[in-house]
C-alpha cells in the first residue's frame, strides 16, 4: 500500500506532518512497515477538510484525519475502510475538474526528484533538447494557444518568439512567483506540490530563447515553497538536469531564487526586474518591454508559475492536444483558488469555459449556512465583482472582461447575501492604496482619495455627489496611472457601482 499524506501548506497548517509521523509510527508498531509506504505529497485540492490522505491501490481517501486516527487507519488496510473519515471520491469537486497543471499534485512527492521523474517528469525537457529545434518548440507552444496565466492573458508563443528573435548574446528567463492577490494561493500550491514542473518549464524556455540563466522571483512569505524550490534546484543540479551539457547536449541552464520582500507592486514585471537587479521595486514606463529590454537591459522572458507549469505537457503531448481543451480564444485549463463564503474552499483546475455556476455550486458545493450567492470577485484587486445574473457565463478571458472583471491569476472570492459591496470595494481600495509605490500622482493620490470617499460612505458620512466623484476619479486613476496596479485599482469600485449602485445610495440615504 501507499498512503499519500498532503504536506502542502493548507494541510500542514492542520498538522498533517503529525498525521504522517503517527502513521509511520503505527506501521512500525503493527509490524507492517514492509507492506506499506507513507509518502508526503502535494496539495490534494480540498483544503476545507484537511488533513487529507489517500491510499492506493485501495482508492480510498480520508478527510480531517488526526494523528490519533492512525491505529484505526493502519488496522483497516486489509479490511473495510474507516467509514467516519471517508471522503467520497466520486463527488463533483473531483469529477468535474480537469487537471493538467495540477496533474502531479497529490501524486508526486515534491521533495524527491525521483518521484517526479517516475511520473514522467523531465521527459519533455529531454524531448525538446534531443528531438526538437527551438523553433519547433515555439510552434507547439503557439499552436497550443496558451495565454499567460499571470493575468494579462498575452499569447505565450508570441512572447517566446520575441525573445527568441532578439539578437543579443545574453538573455534571461524569469518566473514570476510573486503571487500577491488577497485570497490567491494557486502559485503557492503549485510550487509547494510540484516544484520540478516549474523548473522543467523554465529550462525548456531557456533552451528555446537561448538563455542560460533563469530566476524565480518568489515571495518571502512562502517559506515552504522556497524550501522546496531550493531542494528541487539542488536535486536537478546533482542529476545534471540543470548545469552544463544537459542531457549530453551543448545546452547549459541554471536557476537562482530571488526573494520578494512583500511589495505587491513587484509582481509588475518592470518592478520585478528592478527588484532582481537590486534596485527599488518600482515600475517604469513600457515600452521597451522586458522581452526586448529586461534584466540588465537584456531580452528577458517573464512568465508566471502556472504558465511555466503548462509547458511540459504541451511539449510532451503537442500543442494541438492542448488547443482541443477550453474555448475558441481561451485554450486549456485554469487553476483557481476558491475562497470566501463557499463550502469547499480549495484549489481546483477546470477547462476554460466552465461556467461560474459549475465552479461555485457543483465543484465548490455552494454557499454555507443556507445563504444566497451574491457575487464572486475574480482577478483580485485588479478585477471585479461578478453578480448572480452571470452565473451561467463561461469563465474565460473575454467573458470576464465583458462583465467588467478579469481572469487575473485565478483568485476567486465568493460572497454571500450578507456581504456589503461598498465594504468589499473599500477593502480592495485600501489594499491598492497601501501597495501603491507612490511613483505617480494619479495612483498615489487617487487611490487615497477613492479610499477616503468609500470610508466616508461606509461610516455614514456619505455626501450627495460622492457617487459621481467616485466615477470620475475611477476614470482618471485608471486612465493616467503608470502601471497596472494604478490602472486597474478602480476596477472593484467600478464593478460594484455597475451592479450594486443601490447599496452605495442606500448607505448615503440611510445616514443623511
Ligand atoms: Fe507606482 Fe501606482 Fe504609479 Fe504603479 S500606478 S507606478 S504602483 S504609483
Amino acid at each position: 500500500y501507499r498512503i499519500n499524506v498532503c504536506v502542502a501548506a493548507g494541510c500542514l497548517s492542520c498538522r498533517s506532518d503529525a498525521v504522517k509521523a503517527s502513521l509511520e509510527e503505527e506501521l512500525r508498531r503493527q509490524g507492517k512497515e514492509k507492506k506499506c509506504l507513507v509518502r508526503g505529497v502535494g496539495c490534494l485540492g480540498l483544503c476545507a477538510v484537511g488533513p487529507l490522505i489517500d491510499i492506493s491501490p485501495l482508492n480510498v481517501a480520508y478527510q480531517a484525519v488526526q494523528p490519533s486516527d492512525a491505529p484505526e487507519i493502519i488496522g483497516s488496510l486489509a479490511g473495510a475502510p474507516v467509514s467516519r473519515l471517508l471522503l467520497p471520491a466520486d463527488q463533483p469537486f473531483f469529477s468535474r475538474q480537469k487537471k493538467i497543471v495540477l496533474e502531479n499534485c497529490g501524486i508526486v512527492e515534491p521533495e524527491r526528484i525521483e518521484s517526479y521523474i517516475a511520473a514522467g517528469g523531465y521527459e519533455a525537457l529531454y524531448k525538446a533538447l534531443r528531438q526538437m529545434s527551438p523553433r519547433q518548440v515555439i510552434d507547439e507552444v503557439t499552436a497550443s494557444g496558451l495565454r499567460g496565466r499571470g493575468g494579462a492573458g498575452f499569447p505565450t508563443g508570441l512572447k517566446w518568439t520575441t525573445v527568441y528573435k532578439a539578437q543579443q548574446a545574453n538573455k534571461f528567463v524569469v518566473c514570476n512567483a510573486d503571487e500577491g492577490d488577497p485570497g490567491a494561493f494557486m502559485d503557492r500550491s503549485v510550487l509547494e506540490s510540484d516544484p520540478h514542473r516549474v523548473i522543467e518549464g523554465m529550462a525548456i524556455a531557456g533552451y528555446v530563447v537561448g538563455a542560460s540563466r533563469g530566476y524565480i522571483y518568489v515571495r518571502a512569505e512562502y517559506p515552504l515553497a522556497i524550501e522546496r524550490l531550493r531542494r528541487a534546484i539542488k536535486q536537478a543540479k546533482q542529476l545534471g538536469i540543470l548545469g552544463e551539457n544537459i542531457f549530453n547536449t551543448p545546452f547549459a541552464f541554471d536557476i537562482q531564487l530571488r526573494l520578494g520582500a512583500g511589495a505587491f507592486v513587484c509582481g509588475e514585471e518592470t518592478a520585478l526586474i528592478a527588484s532582481i537587479e537590486g534596485r527599488l521595486g518600482r515600475p517604469r514606463p513600457r515600452p521597451p518591454f522586458p522581452a526586448e529590454f529586461g534584466l540588465w537591459g537584456c531580452p528577458t522572458l517573464i512568465n508566471n508559475v502556472e504558465t511555466f507549469a503548462n509547458i511540459a505537457p504541451i511539449v510532451r503531448r503537442g500543442g494541438g492536444w492542448f488547443a482541443g481543451i477550453g474555448t475558441e480564444k481561451s485554450k486549456g485549463t485554469k487553476v483557481f483558488a476558491l475562497a470566501g463564503k463557499i463550502n469547499k474552499t480549495g484549489l481546483i483546475e477546470v477547462p476554460m469555459g466552465t461556467t461560474l455556476r459549475e465552479i461555485v455550486f457543483d465543484i465548490g458545493g455552494g454557499i454555507p449556512a443556507g445563504r444566497r450567492f451574491k457575487a464572486v470577485q475574480t482577478g483580485g484587486p485588479s478585477g471585479g465583482c461578478v453578480p448572480e445574473q452571470f452565473l451561467d457565463m463561461p469563465v474565460d478571458y473575454e467573458s470576464l472582461k465583458e462583465v467588467g472583471s478579469i481572469m487575473g491569476s485565478g483568485g476567486m472570492i465568493v460572497m454571500d447575501d450578507g456581504a456589503c459591496m461598498v465594504d468589499v470595494a473599500k477593502f480592495f481600495m485600501e489594499f491598492c492604496m497601501s501597495e501603491s509605490c507612490g511613483k505617480c500622482v494619479p495612483c498615489r493620490v487617487g487611490t487615497a482619495q477613492l479610499f477616503n470617499i468609500l470610508e466616508r460612505i461606509t461610516a455614514g458620512d456619505g455626501r450627495v455627489g460622492d457617487i459621481d466623484t467616485l466615477k470620475e476619479l475611477c476614470d482618471l486613476v485608471g486612465a493616467t496611472s503608470l502601471c497596472g496596479l494604478g490602472q486597474t485599482a478602480p476596477n472593484p469600485v467600478k464593478s460594484t457601482l455597475r451592479y450594486f449602485e443601490n447599496e452605495y445610495t442606500a448607505h448615503i440615504r440611510r445616514h443623511r
